[in-house]
């Protein structure tokens, strides 16, 4: 199963305590207002990312990186489910960064940790108090938020 992606980027601050692969979805269907990423929206932009060129930067990056983060993809459940089972089976930790409020079952099944919530230029990201959205570690259903709050404290 197939959707398209930018090349996977290595990311720090993303995931707490985490250092992830991450791959940004084209295609996302919500278009918030005052979204960053519209470049993004059209699903045909960026290359098709299949079972087999996932695996290889799975591979590559072996050792390097602790788990892999999807920026969207949700809107292709099939595809998504096919790529986290295969970071699983290469003991990496998941990540599903979406602007819904909630995914499937099956989607939670194969994930270490949900962002929900969509971008309100209003309310801010996660860094902020007041934001509608939600960092959450499955396993213990806790609300990791505040990590990033620290951060931006620790570098402001
Ligand atoms: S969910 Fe994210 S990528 Fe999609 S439109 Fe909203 S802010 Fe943009």
């Amino acid at each position: 199963m197939v959707f398209n992606s930018f090349a996977p980027q290595i990311c720090f601050q993303e995931v707490p305590d985490e250092v992830s692969l991450a791959f940004t979805i084209t295609g996302c269907p919500l278009r918030c207002q005052g979204c960053h990423s519209q470049d993004t929206w059209d699903p045909e932009t960026g290359i098709q990312l299949n079972n087999d060129n996932f695996q290889h930067y799975l591979t590559r990056y072996q050792g390097l990186v602790s788990c892999v983060l999807f920026f969207g993809g949700e809107w292709n459940p099939a595809a998504l489910l096919d790529k986290l089972s295969l970071a699983k089976k290469h003991g990496l930790k998941t990540c599903l960064y979406t602007g819904k409020t909630k995914v499937s079952q099956h989607l939670i099944a194969q994930l270490d940790y949900l962002k929900t919530g969509a971008w309100r230029p209003n309310q801010g990201g996660l860094e902020k108090e007041k934001t509608n959205q939600r960092f959450i570690e499955l396993a213990t259903g806790n609300l990791l938020n505040f990590k990033f709050r620290e951060h931006h404290h620790a570098i402001s």
